[in-house]
């Protein structure tokens, strides 16, 4: 894991801060920049955020970068940069920044988690429950919240974002879970009912119903 929080601009007056009990949840994403030339790169994943062209605050730069937690591949290894502070409320999922924390797959292109990088992103996954005491149940991929990942429309249910990508959320808290029992911790069951509303995933059609 790098720290390289300093590395950002940072405007700390803008900077909403919160306790860390009340990190609740950890929301998983996915960062693909279209444009030349920021990819997958995470400094210039920083520029981007920090410039006015951003897509979150447009014309005006963001206090503080919009997730925790950056995994990205440098030279064919997995590598963790830590990019705000756990404390700094960022703008990753909306009305569910204050109890997240955020943290972002960054790539080049929409592409499947290779076995390495799945297996390390279950095993960050996991100090983040023990950091902040939370059960793997709790873990989102941003496309599963309410209001900023799908939305009702029509009584229509639609899907804003399929944010992290092609990563199974129900198999991914799993793995976690399980990481977690082998480790010691959090011997008791996963806490679906924490995320599984079928009402929910029943309401979208069979492509999005697969990524549930
Ligand atoms: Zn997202």
């Amino acid at each position: 894991m790098s720290n390289i929080i300093d590395e950002y601009p940072r405007i700390e007056e803008k900077i909403k801060k919160r306790d860390l009990k009340d990190i609740h949840y950890i929301v998983v994403h996915h960062t693909v920049m279209d444009d030349e030339p920021i990819k997958a790169d995470v400094y210039r994943l920083l520029k981007y955020f920090a410039s006015k062209d951003n897509h979150i605050t447009p014309g005006k730069p963001l206090p503080a970068p919009a997730y925790h937690e950056i995994m990205e591949v440098v030279e064919g290894k997995v590598e963790f940069f830590e990019i705000s502070y756990s404390q700094d409320i960022t703008y990753h999922a909306g009305n569910w920044n204050k109890n997240s924390y955020g943290i972002s797959i960054n790539q080049m292109d929409y592409e499947e988690l290779t076995v390495d990088q799945y297996k390390r992103l279950v095993g960050r996954l996991a100090d983040l429950c023990i950091q902040f005491n939370i059960n793997p149940g709790f873990i989102r991929g941003h496309r599963e919240l309410k209001g900023t990942g799908w939305f009702l429309q029509n009584k229509k249910f639609k899907l804003r974002k399929i944010c992290p990508g092609f990563v199974n959320l129900r198999v991914l808290r799993e793995d976690v879970h399980q990481h977690l029992r082998n480790r010691g911790f959090f011997r008791g069951l996963i806490d679906e009912k924490q995320y599984i509303d079928k009402k929910y995933i029943n309401g979208f059609t069979d492509f999005y119903r697969e990524l549930f």
